[in-house]
């Protein structure tokens, strides 16, 4: 009997990874936030995923974080800013041979949810695929992609990688999963806050090449001092691709703000100035661009931690 896959987080990415999963035949549970939740939830029947305009329901159970039985296997699908209240609510449930999946974007929320859950095993992931909310329960898969998985504590690969493989979810194990998700950090850190800043597209940031390359250039000693030279391995470069190649996109963050949704700053941009703060470097074109961020955020109402 495969062990049963908890996704905690109906949205995006939770629903992209449940879906998949629940369609494979491999057991699966959503973890909703409360009974009212779990109660719309059951009233609508399940997950709906949209893939190239085909919509597909899949009756995957739910429950809330209360419910008895403990949890083997955890998928945290939230936002980075609601990592560790949402692990501390399925705290008791977890044991010595309880895995983490951690899809959070950014870096900071991996080591806090690790805080929490001392005894289990914690595997970080990276991802490149897109998904958006279209309703309540309800996902488009924007962009196919792929998502690295890896534990800095431990390089050997869980077996279960074969379900991801049975449910058709592109992945490989990553020995250096930090490298990744620094270097990740790092590109979003150099384009979307000035993206929100200049209220363009990535594209629009062609326009603002020298900018562009300052923040790359404090990055790329930011990095090496982190003891990361892999990630900062022909960084402005790499940037100037991405901004190229994705020039009609819209940052996530610019989406995030343009839906007056909370942003994940404190784990991108702030985390990557606490680190040079805790090295010791200066970095005072990325500060700035911090300092502006939050300014701009407070100005339209919006958390800006
Ligand atoms: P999302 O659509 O906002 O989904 C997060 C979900 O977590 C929401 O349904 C939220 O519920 C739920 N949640 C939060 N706290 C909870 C709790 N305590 N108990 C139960 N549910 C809880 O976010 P997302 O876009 O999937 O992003 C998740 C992470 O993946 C982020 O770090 C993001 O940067 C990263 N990522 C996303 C994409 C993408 O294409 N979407 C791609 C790569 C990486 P409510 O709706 O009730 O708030």
């Amino acid at each position: 009997m495969s062990t049963t896959w908890h996704v905690l987080g109906a949205g995006s990415l939770g629903t992209l990874w449940a879906a998949r999963l629940a369609r494979a035949g491999l057991p699966v549970r959503l973890v909703l936030r409360n009974e009212e939740r779990l109660q719309a939830y059951r009233a609508v029947g399940g997950l709906t995923l949209v893939e190239q305009g085909q919509a597909q329901c899949y009756p995957v159970p739910g429950e809330t974080a209360h419910s008895p039985e403990p949890i083997k296997r955890l998928l945290l699908a939230c936002k980075a800013y609601d990592a560790v209240a949402a692990v501390s609510s399925v705290a008791h449930r977890l044991s010595a041979d309880s895995e983490l999946i951690l899809l959070q974007n950014g870096l900071g929320s991996q080591d806090a949810v690790a805080q929490c859950a001392p005894l289990a095993r914690c595997i970080s992931a990276s991802s490149t695929e897109g998904a958006f909310r279209d309703g309540d329960w309800r996902v488009v898969f924007a962009g196919h992609g792929f998502t690295w998985l890896g534990d800095p504590a431990h390089p050997v690969a869980p077996f279960w990688l074969d379900d991801l493989a049975i449910a058709g979810i592109p992945h490989e194990w990553s020995a250096d999963i930090l490298t990744r998700l620094w270097r990740k950090l790092a590109l979003n850190c150099a384009i979307n806050p000035l993206t929100v800043l200049h209220h363009c597209n990535n594209g629009g940031l062609q326009a603002h090449r020298c900018e562009v390359a300052t923040l790359c250039a404090e990055l790329t000693d930011l990095l090496e001092r982190c003891g990361q030279p892999s990630a900062a391995e022909d960084l402005q470069p790499e940037v100037e691709r991405v901004i190229q190649a994705t020039a009609v996109n819209y940052s996530s963050m610019y989406q995030d703000v343009s839906h007056r949704r909370r942003t994940e700053i404190s784990y991108l941009l702030g985390h990557a100035c606490k680190a040079a703060r805790r090295h010791e470097l200066a970095v005072p074109h990325l500060e700035q661009v911090r300092q502006r961020l939050i300014a701009h955020l407070e100005n339209l109402g919006l958390p800006s931690d």
